[in-house]
């Protein structure tokens, strides 16, 4: 199975390097039928290729079994005339990656910050919603008509929503079986009212799955409160991007952020954080967030491919992280502890070579 890699900007090409790391420790324990093809994407593309995504690596990833993107820093891309695309939101599109599945929890030994433990993920709808470059045909979903006038169009499907609540209900079958769908139909009740339409006919498709409704503002104080009472949240595209971020620091920190984009027929791993440009270059990045993400899109082709070592791969990840987490001694400055990028991921390494797993 060949994944593309995309090193991206920032502190991207430091995590994926890492990522690699662990990804070719677990090729080797397991013998996974696994390859890797590198790309340049971002401002490094851009300088040599004059667009931060070439359309060969586009071309590489529509091909590929799986893809690893490391973040991107989009705040500084360029115009898309001049060459600036976002790499992210791009494949998304592409690839038509619908379901952006971010799981947050929280570990033995590690503090978090919310009042009680938690162990849920969001289920972010990915293709639509509030993001002006992906809810026009032609043209972007922000207008401005006059100097002094801006305006924001947010597109809210039928389809779409049906196929992330699908999503969100087959997660839970295999979890505590509890979705929650986070709304703002009081103020916005016909894109809203649409959403919920088709969350609550899929949850009627699902006698045997608790559902409950969730206003969005009041889910950012409930999250603090008590995370523990959710299980699978389902929401959509803004809202998942803004409460998963929280989610991310009230369980333990946006370093451990997993995520994975997935549609019917691709996956890309991906961290929830940004590429952190203030601590670029600096051996200071948490790599833990992009592998673990990495780890879900192991689990996702092991499904997929019916490969039960591959699953089995992701476990020994997620299990060495957390064993490495468990100690101050053996985390990253993110985190309180005294290991730079490099040192934690050799921690981590040996982490893997010492589980029982061939
Ligand atoms: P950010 O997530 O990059 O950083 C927020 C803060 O968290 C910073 O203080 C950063 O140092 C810290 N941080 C993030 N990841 C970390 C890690 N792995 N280890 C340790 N500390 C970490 O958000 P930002 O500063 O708002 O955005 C920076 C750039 O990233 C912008 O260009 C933005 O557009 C882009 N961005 C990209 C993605 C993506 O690629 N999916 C997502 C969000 C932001």
């Amino acid at each position: 199975m060949r994944i593309v890699v995309l090193p991206g900007d920032g502190i991207g090409p430091e995590i994926t390097d890492a990522t690699l790391q662990v990804l070719e420790r677990v090729r080797q324990a397991l013998s996974l039928d696994l390859s890797f093809d590198v790309r340049p994407i971002g401002l490094a593309a851009l300088r040599t290729e004059g667009t931060t995504l070439p359309p060969p690596v586009l071309e590489a990833c529509r091909t590929a079994d799986a893809i690893v993107l490391g973040p991107v820093s989009t705040a500084e891309y360029p115009p898309r005339d001049d060459g600036g695309v976002n790499v992210s939101a791009e494949l998304r599109i592409q690839l038509d990656l619908f379901a952006n599945i971010r799981p947050s929890r929280t570990r033995a030994g590690l503090p978090h910050w919310g009042r009680t433990p938690m162990d849920l993920v969001i289920v972010r709808e990915n293709t639509e919603g509030f993001y002006a470059d992906r809810n026009m045909h032609r043209g972007s979903g922000e207008l401005m008509p006059t100097p002094d006038l801006a305006l924001s169009v947010r597109k809210i499907s039928a389809p779409a929503s049906a196929r992330i609540a699908r999503s969100a209900f087959e997660l839970a079958a295999a979890r505590r079986r509890h979705v929650t769908a986070v709304h703002k139909s009081n103020v916005l009740g016909v894109t809203e009212g649409l959403f919920l339409r088709e969350v609550r006919a899929v949850a009627r498709e699902h006698p045997e799955i608790a559902y409950d409704e969730q206003l969005v503002d009041s889910m950012a104080a409930l999250l603090v409160r008590d995370a523990a009472r959710y299980d699978v949240v389902v929401t959509t595209n803004m809202f998942g991007d803004i409460l998963s971020d929280e989610a991310a620091e009230l369980a333990g920190g946006l370093g451990l952020a997993a995520s994975i984009n997935v549609g019917e027929r691709h996956g890309m791993a991906q961290a929830q954080h940004g590429s952190a440009p203030d601590i670029q270059g600096q051996n200071k990045a948490n790599p833990v967030s992009l592998i673990l993400s990495a780890a879900m899109l192991l689990d996702w082709l092991g499904r997929r491919h019916r490969d039960s070592a591959l699953a089995a791969a992701a476990r020994v990840i997620e299990s060495s992280v957390d064993a490495a987490l468990q100690q101050p001694a053996t985390r990253t400055f993110d985190l309180g502890g005294p290991l730079g990028t490099d040192a934690f991921t050799a921690e981590l390494c040996r982490e893997i070579d010492a589980r029982p797993i061939r």
